[in-house]
């Protein structure tokens, strides 16, 4: 094993050469900081990167924990201490964490070392890092696509093996989605199940935080770290934490997957469709058995969506006034004035359209049409999900309706951009949790091979059984072994 073959390491293989002490943390962390020097400035998938500080913490590394001395990268709206956490935003450009953000604090108590601060949608709003008020981040599978977001930094070094693993995470698909564009996996845990202690809040009935791994057995070793009840997020779940890894390996044979007609007719590309179809063909080989179901009020869930975040958005975002902390303008006349440039200067496009929509379904005159209208369709979804996990033990739909698209292609038209999450918004709003993992592969325009991930959903905290099955597929597939033909390109190059 030379350096340059570390980082195309999962979790669980670093761990091993980690353990035999063939390599040490220290070594891992320049390799792979290398391979960032050499492939991020075209990908895009950094805001920063602290060696300094990793290597400190490399030092002291307990390689018997169970993440002992892997680096995992952290998008950039999670706070770890004494690094910069940015959002992506102009608004908190100069902001450095004063703490650990609770997930960051379980991370480091597992052994694991945070490197890098992964590029986002500008605080976590949009689908594909168009967002970002720094870069986009490019798709390693084809330079002229997105990597997906909002979790795209995150997704696209995982895929690009600038990363052992990453945390993302999810308000409407911000992980899976990412994933999928990436050929990644990619898991949005249950409402509750990890903690938000930390992490900045976008819209807090629906944000997670959650794995971007290379394979499934990582992202169950990663949940394992993340889980459990914080007493500083009330909303986190005092319920006890199986062990992920557990269940992988056993036999699928009579587990039920549920496919849903209203999945069939949302704009799905073919190539999605064909390879989804061939994948519940392979799980109906492994002994699955595939059972038709209806979940009729999907139609809505997006709409729903984009009114419940917006309102949650607009209150969440007043904090960032440019009086304690971030961005402030430059000689305002008076405190209204000060407000009024800060707040304009300091979001971007997207942002702003959000705070203003959210405004509005908020305002007493709307109220009602909006917001309360909204929360109704959430609940009539929850309940399409609570009969329908009485049929399945998890529903199977493509993770995005497309393949990758090309930047700039949906960027003057939100509407089209908010539908890349029609497929990953309803686990938001029920709670449920979900994961996204590689199944083959579109073809571009251009004959350049594209990731296609297939999503899987299952009931509240039945996390462990999502893994069993999505490792039952992975390890009688090849897809999640392909990585992007980067360093031949490069190696070409020079
Ligand atoms: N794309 C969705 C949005 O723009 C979801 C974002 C997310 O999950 N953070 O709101």
């Amino acid at each position: 094993m030379t350096p340059r073959d570390l980082p195309a390491l999962t979790v669980g293989e670093l761990q091993e050469v980690l353990r035999r002490r063939e390599v040490s943390p220290q070594e891992a962390l320049v390799a792979l900081h290398e391979r960032i020097t050499e492939v991020d400035p075209e990908i895009g998938a950094y805001l920063s990167l602290d060696l300094e500080a990793a290597l400190r913490m490399a030092e002291t590394a307990d390689l018997d924990l169970p993440l002992g001395g892997v680096p995992i990268a952290i998008k950039d709206n999670i706070n770890v201490a004494g690094q910069p956490c940015t959002c992506a935003s102009r608004m908190l450009r100069d902001y450095r964490s004063p703490y650990d953000a609770t997930v960051i604090t379980k991370l480091k108590k597992a052994g694991a070392i945070p490197f890098g601060k992964t590029n986002l949608d500008e605080f976590a709003m949009g689908s594909s890092t168009e967002n970002s008020s720094v870069r986009t981040t490019l798709n390693p599978w084809d330079f002229s696509r997105v990597a997906g977001g909002s979790s795209g930094g995150s997704a696209a070094a995982v895929s690009a093996n600038t990363a052992f693993a990453a945390l993302g995470t999810d308000t409407g698909g911000s992980v899976r989605q990412p994933a999928s564009l990436t050929g990644v996996v990619g898991m949005k845990p249950t409402y509750g199940r990890v903690s938000r202690f930390g992490l900045t809040a976008f819209a807090s009935s629906l944000d997670q935080v959650g794995p971007l791994t290379k394979n499934v057995r990582d992202c169950a070793l990663i949940m394992n770290a993340l889980s459990g009840a914080d007493p500083q997020d009330s909303t986190s779940l005092p319920v006890p934490v199986p062990d992920h890894t557990a269940q992988l390996g056993r036999d699928i044979r009579g587990l039920r997957l549920g496919v849903a007609k209203e999945h069939a007719t949302t704009g799905i590309d073919p190539q999605v469709q064909r390879l989804v179809r061939a994948a519940t063909d392979h799980f109906a080989a492994l002994g699955a058995e595939i059972v038709g179901i209806s979940l009729p009020h999907t139609d809505y869930s997006v709409a729903a969506y984009y009114v419940l975040a917006t309102a949650e958005a607009s209150a969440n975002l007043a904090r960032f006034d440019g009086v304690r902390y971030g961005y402030r303008a430059d000689g305002p006349v008076g405190l209204l004035d000060h407000y009024e440039r800060t707040r304009a200067e300091g979001f971007g496009r997207e942002v702003k359209r959000r705070i203003i929509l959210g405004t509005y379904v908020l305002s007493s005159g709307y109220y009602e049409a909006y917001y309360s209208r909204a929360q109704k369709i959430r609940e009539l979804i929850r309940r399409d999900f609570a009969r329908v996990f009485e049929q399945v033990d998890a529903v199977i739909s493509p993770a995005s309706p497309v393949p990758a698209f090309k930047t700039g292609e949906r960027d003057s038209d939100p509407l089209q951009m908010y539908l890349a999450d029609i497929f990953t918004i309803p686990a938001n709003l029920t709670g449920i949790c979900g994961l996204s993992i590689p199944c083959g592969f579109a073809e571009s325009p251009d004959g350049v091979p594209l990731p296609v991930g297939l999503q899987l959903l299952g009931p509240a905290l039945d996390e462990a059984r999502l893994l069993q099955i999505a490792y039952a597929y992975e390890r009688t597939t090849e897809w999640h072994r392909q990585r992007p033909p980067l360093s031949a390109r490069k190696e070409f190059a020079a």
